[in-house]
């Protein structure tokens, strides 16, 4: 598996938002002089040299008192493309065209999908191989169907005998199969396939959509039904105990 650093403020080697390489940043800085005299000013920021400051989280309101506004661009030393910084937070270029990960997916999983988004325009393949490594992770995480860790292929089998539904198992074949490593080569060429592995991103959604999400819809609405409808539906089932 490819080594990935996610894009953060002045840090010095990340997978670049442009070209998804892991490679060293110069970090720029324009710079709004005090008194304001219709001139910004550009500069190199030396990060070795940086005056140490409460992190950005944390320490929003000291830093807008030190530093009114802050802009950084920093350039990738692989594609020369560069970034935009606004107060540390990154503004360009936008989310890629892929899209961002479900809000009910668990945060291990999201952790796997946004490296997947990061290297997918250098590598749609390992891009693929994370999505795999993400769908692994998700479902012994799946609540409602108290599955054990275990390989993949055994685990769909066993989601598949607790009835998902079938485009959810197809899903889930599909990326098991399409990110996996091992695969014979010239079995399948993913290398230029992105839209393959775009859509393989939506997949994943969509089973955080149908395994999580509508279950905890469903649960809630269940839970405000009145006691004595919920025991006239154990008694036609036969639930009731004895
Ligand atoms: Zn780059």
């Amino acid at each position: 598996m490819p080594k990935i650093i996610t894009p953060s403020h002045y840090k010095t080697d990340f997978n670049c938002p442009r070209c998804g390489v892991l490679a060293p940043q110069k970090w720029y800085g324009l710079k709004k002089p005090q008194p304001y005299n219709g001139e910004l000013e550009i500069h190199e920021v030396n990060i070795s040299r940086l005056p140490r400051y409460a992190p950005l989280s944390v320490g929003i309101r000291v830093e807008k008192i030190i530093v009114p506004w802050r802009l950084d661009i920093s350039v990738c030393q692989h594609c020369v493309e560069y970034s935009v910084w606004d107060n540390g937070n990154l503004v360009y270029p936008f989310e890629n065209e892929l899209p961002s990960a479900h809000e009910d997916m668990p945060s291990e999983v999201k952790t796997i999908y946004n490296e997947a988004t990061l290297v997918f325009k250098h590598s749609p393949r390992a891009s693929a191989a994370l999505l795999r490594l993400a769908i692994e992770t998700m479902i012994p995480l799946l609540d409602d169907y108290e599955i054990k860790r275990d390989n993949l292929n055994t685990m769909i089998s066993k989601l598949v005998a607790k009835g998902i539904p079938e485009y959810i198992q197809q899903s889930l074949d599909t990326i098991r199969i399409y990110g996996n490593e091992g695969i014979h080569p010239g079995e399948i060429v993913l290398l230029d396939d992105q839209d393959t592995v775009s859509f393989m991103f939506e997949l994943i959604n969509d089973m955080v959509e149908e395994l999580i999400t509508r279950k905890k819809k469903i649960k809630e609405t269940y839970s405000k039904i009145p006691l004595s409808k919920i025991q006239a539906i154990f008694k036609r089932d036969n639930k009731v105990k004895k």
